[in-house]
């Protein structure tokens, strides 16, 4: 039975093996031409020599007739010899290859065995070697077909043998017995040949197949380690790749492009106030809607936190640039639904130009990093194009912080106070600190600027330490009613060890610590609220006071008012130059001294430069001043020569 089930199974199409019909077919289409070369060679050679001893029909049109199929055949397939076969089609076209052996074989083992009787014993020898070389032949060039060659090898050699014996003579006896042996041999042959053969096809399938898998894992790790997997967004590794290969193309074809930094303007507070997993819904919503503005040329990436970036393969227009900018800055500002709750932010973008603003990739992303800062500072929620101006800027910038990192900051800052007045007591309540630094090569540099620099490099941890320690001398020649406020950075309380450090000063200056009033912008404390949180209240635990300095600029989130240890909130100056004349303005002002009354705290209006300004805030509500109105930031010099003119003539308000 399995002997039965393996002939049938030798004898057949492997159906089930479409890699392996596939091969067999190709290869088998490799030999045709030589196949047929052989049959009709052969052919040839035995018909022109039995012209003369066999009826014509025998010698011309019997072979005529299989040589004419024979071509037909040959051309056939040269037709068609580039078609590639489905599965479905070529199962049935190896089978009738099958059934064209059988029949080819046995037509032209007929025609050979007609031959065999009318010739002298050299034909007879003729036609026997014959049908022995076309036979070998044959079974070579079908080889990949065993179905086929086993057929063909049956026909042969069974009827030849056959033939041979029913002479009678022991010659060809001997020969049939011979061949017989021979085909038993071929037999074994083919089937070790189609068997190396189907086993090198399937190597080569699972050798396929495993690198197929490599390649999909290659490509997985590819993604993995270009993609952002929050957005899914091109991460920061393939930006910056995309980007070299850029300046690349740019500087081969001397053409250009753009890069975009985006920034979120508010992305903190989201993740602070409706916690991470919210911020990520808010990152993934930022993602899907800078997607809508990709199209063939323009890319965005997400380069780590709350900054994405954009490259504009062509360079574009500035124009174009700003439209694109302002359309993306507005689908940006739209309100983001995060875990029920609805959060505003709003995205800065800074553009600059390969090659007009920088020749590197380096030098490229830095300039649209400038233009991002220049839009964050001054124009937030909008595209800003890197401009000369901007470069004047980094250049002063880099100039100031070289100096400011070899200045004897002991003896080059010094400290101005302005006072902070009361108008109800008609008293001045406190002076707040405001550091100069005076440079030999720069002369005066503003506090704003040598601050925000000394704030990028670290150095501001010596700069406050030095102010901090000259202030307070200078708390104490001072009435003891009168209270010191002191400007710190962000960074100043960054950590616990750093605000330990401010108590510490503080404490061994002998200054009593309620005295000391420490303020901080809102920006400052969004940078990280808990650390901020943590800070605050270990200086409040020391005696110190803390307050929230120009309120109204920043998120203004009254979240913050209440969850931090505040005393006193300080409404920025940016509203008081209108506060006469504009009634949101105004309205603004009363609401903050509202929500000061209402949370107990105390309020400080500053920038206060007339009259007008200080009455229409004192109708308000407001009670503690600060501004030109009532004295211009002094020397320490200046101070008491100040105290003793205000107790003896106060500030004319509310008269
Ligand atoms: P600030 O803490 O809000 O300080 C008030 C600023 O407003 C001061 O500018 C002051 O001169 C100015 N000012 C006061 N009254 C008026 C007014 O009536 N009209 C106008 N137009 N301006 C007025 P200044 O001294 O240039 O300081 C600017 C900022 O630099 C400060 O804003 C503060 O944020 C920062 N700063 C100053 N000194 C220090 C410091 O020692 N450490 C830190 N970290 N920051 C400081
Ligand atoms: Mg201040
Ligand atoms: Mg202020």
């Amino acid at each position: 039975m399995v002997r039965l089930a393996r002939l049938r199974e030798a004898l057949s199409v492997a159906e089930g093996d479409p890699e392996l019909v596939r091969s067999q077919l190709q290869a088998f289409g490799r030999q045709i031409p030589l196949l047929y070369f052989i049959l009709l060679v052969n052919t040839l050679a035995v018909a022109i020599t039995h012209l003369g001893s066999t009826p014509a029909w025998l010698s011309i049109y019997f072979p005529g007739v299989l040589c004419t199929l024979c071509i037909i055949r040959c051309v056939r397939w040269w037709r068609v010899r580039q078609r590639v076969l489905t599965h479905d089609k070529a199962v049935p076209e190896l089978r009738k290859l099958i059934w064209l052996t059988g029949i080819f074989g046995t037509a032209f083992s007929s025609w050979s065995l007609l031959l065999f009787p009318y010739g002298t014993a050299y034909e007879q020898a003729q036609v026997t070697f014959y049908m022995a070389t076309t036979l070998v032949g044959c079974v070579f060039c079908l080889m990949h077909l065993r179905a086929a060659a086993l057929l063909l090898l049956s026909i042969v050699v069974l009827s030849f043998s056959a033939f041979l014996v029913y002479t009678r003579s022991p010659i060809f006896i001997a020969m049939a017995i011979d061949m017989t042996l021979v085909g038993v041999a071929l037999a074994f042959i083919i089937e070790l040949y189609y068997r190396t053969f189907a086993g090198v096809v399937h190597a080569q399938r699972e050798l396929q197949v495993s690198q197929q898998k490599t390649q999909t894992l290659s490509d997985d790790n590819f993604r993995l380690a270009s993609i952002d997997s929050l957005t899914d967004l091109p991460n920061r590794r393939s930006f910056f790749a995309s980007l070299r290969a850029l300046s690349e193309q740019a500087l081969g074809t001397g053409g250009g492009f753009n890069v975009g930094l985006i920034d979120l303007d508010g992305f903190k507070q989201v993740n602070d106030i409706y916690g991470h997993a919210s911020g990520d819904l808010v990152l993934q919503e930022v993602g899907v809607r800078l997607l809508a503005f990709a199209e063939p040329g323009i890319f965005f990436a997400r380069l780590g936190g709350d900054e994405f970036g954009v490259l504009a393969q062509h360079k574009l227009a500035n124009e174009t640039l700003v439209e694109l900018g302002e359309r993306v800055c507005e689908a940006l500002s739209q309100p983001y639904r995060v875990a029920g709750n609805v959060a505003e932010l709003t995205g800065t973008i800074g553009w600059a130009a390969f090659p007009e603003a920088g020749t590197t990739v380096q030098q490229v992303f830095e300039r649209a990093d400038a233009a991002l800062y220049v839009g964050k500072e001054s124009r937030r929620g909008t595209p800003v194009i890197f401009s000369t101006e901007h470069e004047t800027r980094i250049r002063r910038s880099s100039l100031v912080a070289q100096e400011l990192r070899h200045a004897d900051l002991e003896s080059e800052l010094l400290l101005e106070f302005q006072p902070i007045y009361d108008v109800l007591t008609q008293r001045t309540i406190g002076m707040e600190a405001l550091g100069r630094w005076h440079n030999a090569r720069l002369g005066a540099v503003r506090p704003e600027e040598f601050i925000r620099i000394a704030e990028r490099t670290d150095l501001i941890l010596h700069v406050t330490e030095v102010l901090l320690r000259k202030a307070l001398e200078e708390v104490s020649r001072w009435p003891s009613d009168l209270y010191l406020s002191f400007n710190l950075s962000a960074i100043d309380i960054s950590t616990s060890p750093r605000a330990r450090r401010l108590v510490d000063i503080v404490l061994d200056s002998g200054v009593p610590a309620h005295h000391v009033n420490f303020e901080i912008t809102e920006t400052a404390v969004t940078r990280d609220f808990e650390q901020a949180h943590s800070s605050l209240t270990m200086i409040k635990q020391a005696g110190c006071r803390v307050s929230l300095d120009d309120f109204g600029t920043g998120y203004s989130s009254l979240s913050y008012v209440h969850r931090l240890p505040f005393d006193t909130i300080k409404i920025d100056r940016s509203f008081m130059t209108d506060v006469d004349s504009n009634s949101a303005s105004k309205k603004i002002v009363k609401s903050v001294l509202d929500l000061c009354r209402n949370l107990g705290l105390e309020c400080i209006v500053e920038g206060l430069e007339t009259a007008s300004q200080a009455d229409v805030v004192q109708a308000l509500g407001a009670r503690a001043m600060q501004g030109y109105l009532f004295g211009r930031p002094m020397r320490a010099s200046a101070v008491s020569t100040y105290l003793q003119t205000t107790v003896e003539q106060g500030h004319a308000v509310g008269t």
